[in-house]
């Protein structure tokens, strides 16, 4: 893809939010916004355009995490992909949301019962094994968080959002990717 009147800016590195990949772009185009410095950077992997306006905002935004392979189920798949893609848009309270769903929906096809706390899911999650023991601080981590906004839905920031899709990264890890990699063995007919 080809851009008129490209010109060479002062270089900046971001995550691209169109493509994903991390880079160093000088081309692009300059000007001013509610009289502050802005600038639209292209990217060279994928070709498209990246607003940064006052503050440093960057527009789109990069998704958040990796992506995990061999997730079973569909919904569980697309709340992990809705949770990365709210942080394109800056829209933190609703990745976090959509991650309390998500651990929600892990624990109850571990069969932890329906209807419980969000952080009863946590602790259901991590007493069934499937948080390593060096990652049980994470539990805690996730239980102080959870109580400040347990009666009333807060807005949330940034590092709300990014500590739960890394904590839920890990688990998704953990639960459906590496498993996958090997085969069961078939067992044993009695
Ligand atoms: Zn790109």
């Amino acid at each position: 893809m080809a851009w008129e009147k490209e010109r060479e800016i002062v270089s900046k590195q971001y995550d691209c939010g169109h493509c994903g990949n991390s880079l160093v772009s000088n081309k692009g185009y300059t000007g001013t916004v509610k009289g502050s410095n802005a600038w639209i950077y292209v990217c060279h992997y994928c070709g498209q355009p990246t607003y940064f306006g006052p503050g440093n905002t960057q527009f789109p935004g990069a998704a958040f995490g990796r992506a995990v392979a061999s997730i079973p189920s569909e919904e569980v798949k697309s709340l992990y992909d809705e949770a990365r893609n709210c942080m394109k848009v800056n829209a933190f309270t609703a990745s976090v949301l959509c991650c309390r769903k998500l651990l929600m929906n892990i624990a109850v096809s571990k069969d932890a019962d329906e209807g419980l706390r969000f952080i009863e899911y946590v602790e259901f999650l991590s007493e069934k094994g499937y948080v390593p023991p060096d990652g049980k601080h994470w539990v805690d981590h996730i239980r102080d968080k959870g109580n400040e906004a347990t009666h009333e839905i807060k807005v949330m920031q940034p590092e709300d959002a990014k500590d739960l899709i890394t904590f839920i990264e890990m688990l998704l890890k953990f639960i459906y990717e590496f498993p996958a990699k090997v085969k069961k063995p078939e067992p044993t007919p009695s």
